[in-house]
């Protein structure tokens, strides 16, 4: 279902506070879900953002009656029990998803393989394709298992210290010799926008088990849908919006950030600031 247009837009200059318990930086993703839990939590909520529409990366615009997607493609943990599904179930969100299977093909030019949405399917899939690695197919994804299981885990825990600062090259060296296998369980290192010798041990593991564990999906309607329903809600929760509006500053005094100053020269006071938007800009 597309949204109505008149949904997504800035709440009246007349209804906007002059302060906040919470101003948000950013409508991506996480500001728009960070926005809609504190609102949930009866807090009185801005979201400042510089686009016209919500979203940020999750974003599509139409181009002669095509949708593009901005960039996402797929979302993982959309599945009931994944974080998104989560998410949606507790903020009261309804989306409708396509299930992806298989959700990615890589291709090298010597090897390629479907990645199936489902990681029993995928260790039978790679040791089919790998016989020779069969066993250290089974106990990398044992150790990938405790690892994702680990995080989610507020304990100290022995395998978190492992992998801490290891890099994924590093893990898939420990279990691996065969480079191809490598290359395949890497194929999918673009998700974390970090090559293999540089991504984390751990944030690999989180992104690879979330998609095999909880599948991939599509939104319904395209990305902006997914952004849309989130900001929607947002607003029935009474949060309010300001887009096409660029914060300039936070300001702060020496303990704590009290608010923000936007482009247009006007400021809007906040007991909590959050910033949704690049940590560089952020800070400096
Ligand atoms: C090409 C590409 C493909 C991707 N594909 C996928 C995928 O298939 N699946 C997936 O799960 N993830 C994918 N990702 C990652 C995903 O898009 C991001 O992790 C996620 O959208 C980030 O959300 P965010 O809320 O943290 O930040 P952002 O989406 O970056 O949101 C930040 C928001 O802050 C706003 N902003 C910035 N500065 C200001 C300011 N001064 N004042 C007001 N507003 C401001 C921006 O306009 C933006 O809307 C992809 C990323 C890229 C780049």
């Amino acid at each position: 279902m597309i949204l109505p247009s008149r949904c997504i837009q800035s709440t009246k200059k007349d209804a906007l506070y002059p302060s906040y318990d919470a101003i948000v930086i950013g409508a991506g993703i996480a500001g728009l879900v960070c926005g809609s839990f504190l609102a949930k939590a009866g807090k009185k909520v801005l979201i400042i953002e510089q686009h016209s529409i919500p979203g940020g990366y999750c974003t599509s615009f139409k181009r002669k009656g095509f949708v593009f997607d901005a960039a996402v493609h797929h979302i993982g943990g959309c599945g009931k029990w994944g974080i998104v599904g989560r998410c949606f179930k507790t903020l009261g969100i309804e989306m409708a998803f396509y299930p992806l299977d298989p959700m990615d093909h890589l291709i090298f030019p010597d090897v390629s393989i479907e990645i199936p949405a489902d990681l029993d399917e995928y260790i039978l899939r790679l040791q089919d394709q790998f016989p020779l690695e069969k066993s250290n197919i089974k106990n990398f994804f044992q150790e990938f298992i405790k690892l994702y299981r680990a995080t989610f885990n507020n304990e100290k825990s022995q395998i978190i210290d492992k992998y801490k600062n290891m890099t994924y090259l590093d893990m898939l060296d420990n279990f691996f010799l065969n480079d191809e296998i490598k290359m395949v369980l890497s194929g999918q290192w673009g998700y974390i926008g970090l090559p293999p010798a540089q991504a984390s041990a751990i944030g690999m593991c989180q992104m690879m088990i979330n998609y095999l564990k909880d599948g991939a999906f599509f939104p319904v309607g395209g990305t902006q849908e997914f952004a849309n329903a989130i900001f929607k809600k947002f607003i029935d929760l009474g949060g309010h919006s300001m887009l096409s509006c660029k914060a300039e500053k936070i300001l702060c005094n020496e303990k704590s950030a009290h608010g923000v100053a936007l482009q247009d020269g006007r400021e809007i006071s906040a007991k909590l600031v959050v910033s949704n938007i690049d940590a560089k800009q952020t800070f400096f």
